[in-house]
């Protein structure tokens, strides 16, 4: 309780401060999703930036300095997420390990519960239960700035994480209000998940990608991806599960500005 009084203490702290004009300008650069917010949405992001900035360790790998450019890209990206849910600052993330671009990593283990690492032997990213969130500043910066139509590194990564709230199992299912609102999830996201993979492997593309089928846990990153990424793709080709993130994330990002 004590610790939780302070805790609250210093976000209101941090989120009294103004915000620099100097952190705008590299939101402006690097993370093209602020401008399709509402003055509203816009104001709360920036609250949400300036404790997540705070509270979490910055560690440059591979000769790589974090500045504070890197810091506020991340952390608009990330808070994006966050921006409909009560009081989720993504407490249990503790370290960003930031690499220059994509990583070899150093050890082979791929399959450890609560470990999740992307893509291949070059890592983009990886998401670790009560551990750091490792990215690659390349491809943070690609996602930010939109280079990647559908991708972005930084919300996949994350999404793992709210996935991780509820326990080391990554299991694609984050904390859910109640058990309606988990049934709904269930009713809609098995079937879908059941035909990506048919259509995967048939060969065909669709607004979802295809690595989406590696497990459910990826599914939903994936999904958490396009929803925030192509909305209106798949409010009109996946409506129900359009509504299932809509009611999970409470946020309606296809009617935000292009
Ligand atoms: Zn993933």
């Amino acid at each position: 309780m004590f610790l939780k009084w302070l805790r609250c203490r210093r976000r209101r702290r941090v989120t009294a401060v103004p915000f620099p004009d100097e952190w705008n300008a590299f939101i402006e650069a690097n993370v093209i999703h602020d401008q399709r917010l509402s003055d509203e949405l816009r104001f709360r992001l920036r609250k949400l930036i300036q404790v997540f900035i705070a509270e979490k360790n910055w560690e440059g790998c591979n000769g790589f300095a974090v500045s504070e450019e890197v810091k506020v890209t991340i952390a608009a990206q990330a808070c994006v997420l966050v921006l409909g849910l009560q009081n989720v600052h993504f407490d249990h993330v503790l370290s960003i390990l930031v690499y220059p671009d994509s990583y070899v990593a150093k050890t082979v283990e791929t399959t450890r519960a609560g470990v999740i690492v992307e893509r291949g032997h070059a890592r983009l990213g990886e998401a670790w239960w009560r551990g750091p969130v490792i990215l690659s500043w390349a491809d943070v910066l690609a996602g930010g700035r939109r280079e990647s139509p559908g991708r972005n590194l930084v919300f996949h990564e994350f999404a793992h994480q709210l996935d991780m709230m509820n326990g080391r199992m990554v299991d694609g299912t984050p904390p859910l209000k109640n058990d309606k609102q988990l049934q709904r999830w269930v009713e809609v996201l098995e079937p879908e998940y059941k035909q990506l993979v048919e259509r995967c492997r048939q060969g065909h593309q669709g607004v979802v990608d295809c690595y989406g089928t590696t497990n459910v846990a990826e599914f939903f990153a994936v999904l958490t991806e396009v929803f925030f990424e192509c909305p209106q793709l798949l409010s009109t080709h996946h409506p129900q599960v359009y509504g299932v993130l809509s009611d999970y994330f409470q946020l309606s990002p296809h009617s935000w500005r292009n």
